[in-house]
């Protein structure tokens, strides 16, 4: 699975690994790359462009983490794009409905719709302990009811009784009833298969869709078929509703194209995956698991996730100690800023602290309010080193310089300053009576 988008991304991440710095131009040049290898892969382009633009926006944009290479940085951005464009969390098939609950299998003709069948039932017949009824709805395969009920045998899984004439739609109301007579838990609806899409097969969906009311629509596609599989995904959707997609033959999948793009171009998850042709070789889809797969390079991975975890408690600390020795200045006040932001503005923050009230009533008389943050970023960011770090040294000229670099006013530094007084102030008195570290793991 995979096997031939690992190497050729293996080999780009590589190369930016083992590197102590990056520049931008490395990043873009390796970008390049990855957009090759995923076009090869035979991912849909909407998709190659949306996952590289993501790629490098978080690239550009990542802080920069003591001891870990930017390469590193870099496999774990690719990682976590890859991991959203299949997903995010892993769904599998519901069955939380009133039962019977109807689940009914659509796809071309060869996909594996009926081994898909058999493989699911058995599924939950054994390891969720349901009593599955399976039903083929293809009339026009003279072999296909009767492949379905050797497969019932064989995986042990009752199969409707074969009524011959009886129409697509008539069998699944039958089905469906029969379900309801004898107690079932599930009612699995294979369908019949085209060798193409066409109006007939559409219409006939939508027919059996509306006699017996599934719960799942689950569209089965060959995964080796590519974008081919994708497009198929999107027209099924478009026209039936589907609630997921099983892809097969994942087995024999080097590339990885469909996997990679059809939850990103129809929204709807990959439930489950074939990977060979025996009964068992169905697997529920984990994208972390795939995406792991697909990099094979896992222990870089949770390596920068536990750097990130280690850099906000030593970023903590030092400020919590700054704090206290009343040295907060107007670069961690920068810094609490753009926390701040990203968090989700004031109210969100100070309502997690505990005693923070009269801080945020301060913080209000000053001027600073969630609007303001960008305006306070823009002021302290036209100061000069010196500045930041030592504010008294702040009079008329140099104020009236800032404010025409941030384009405020006198009255905006002046109120920033007055804030950041108060706020040091009462930092410095918190952190005396041995607060300071707690607050600050709240504030960042
Ligand atoms: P249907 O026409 O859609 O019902 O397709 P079938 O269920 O009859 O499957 C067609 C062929 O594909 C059979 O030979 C299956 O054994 C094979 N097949 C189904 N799923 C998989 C899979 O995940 N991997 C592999 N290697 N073969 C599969």
């Amino acid at each position: 699975m995979f096997d031939s988008l690992q190497e050729r991304l293996g080999s780009i991440l590589n190369n930016l690994t083992g590197r102590g710095a990056l520049s931008d131009a490395d990043v873009a040049a390796a970008l390049r790359e990855v957009r090759r290898a995923l076009i090869e892969a035979d991912v849909a382009l909407e998709v190659v462009r949306l996952f590289t633009d993501r790629v490098r926006e978080k690239a550009v944009g990542a802080a920069v983490v003591k001891s870990i290479k930017p390469g590193q940085m870099v496999v774990k951005i690719v990682h976590d794009e890859l991991v959203s464009i299949l997903g995010e969390t892993s769904e599998t098939i519901d069955l939380n409905a009133p039962a019977p609950v109807v689940v009914m299998y659509v796809g071309l003709q060869g996909s594996g719709k009926t081994t898909t069948t058999g493989k699911i039932a058995r599924r939950l017949t054994d390891r969720q302990n349901k009593k599955v009824l399976m039903a083929s709805l293809d009339t026009r395969r003279p072999a296909a009811q009767e492949q379905l009920r050797q497969l019932g045998e064989q995986v042990k899984v009752a199969t409707l009784p074969v009524v011959a004439g009886q129409s697509p739609v008539e069998i699944a109301r039958r089905a469906v009833q029969a379900g309801r007579l004898g107690g079932y838990d599930v009612v699995m609806l294979d369908t019949a298969g085209r060798t193409h899409i066409d109006e007939p097969l559409m219409a006939e969906m939508a027919e059996i869709k509306q006699a017996a009311n599934p719960h799942e629509i689950l569209l089965v596609a060959d995964a080796l078929t590519g974008q081919d599989a994708v497009n198929l995904a999107r027209n099924f959707n478009d026209r039936v509703g589907l609630t997921g997609i099983v892809l097969t033959r994942m087995d024999g999948d080097g590339r990885g194209g469909a996997a990679l793009s059809v939850r990103a171009v129809t929204g709807k998850p990959i439930k489950m995956i074939g990977t060979g042709e025996k009964m068992d070789a169905l697997e529920e889809f984990h994208p972390k698991r795939i995406a792991d797969r697909i990099l094979g390079m896992g222990d870089i991975v949770s390596l920068v996730e536990r750097a990130a975890e280690t850099i906000d408690a030593e970023k903590a600390a030092a400020m919590a100690k700054k704090m206290q020795a009343g040295q907060f200045d107007l670069n961690d006040l920068a810094d609490q800023l753009r926390q701040m932001q990203k968090m989700g503005g004031l109210g969100s923050i100070m309502g997690m602290m505990p005693g923070m009230n009269k801080m945020q009533d301060q913080m209000a008389a000053a001027g600073l309010d969630d609007r303001m943050f960008g305006q306070q970023l823009a002021i302290i960011g036209s100061m000069t080193k010196a500045e930041r770090k030592n504010p008294d040294i702040l009079k008329h000229s140099r104020k009236k310089r800032i404010a025409a670099g941030s384009g405020t006013d006198a009255a905006a530094i002046n109120k920033l300053l007055k804030m950041h007084r108060q706020m040091a102030d009462m930092m410095k008195a918190m952190g005396g009576k041995g607060k300071g570290g707690s607050m600050m793991r709240g504030l960042m």
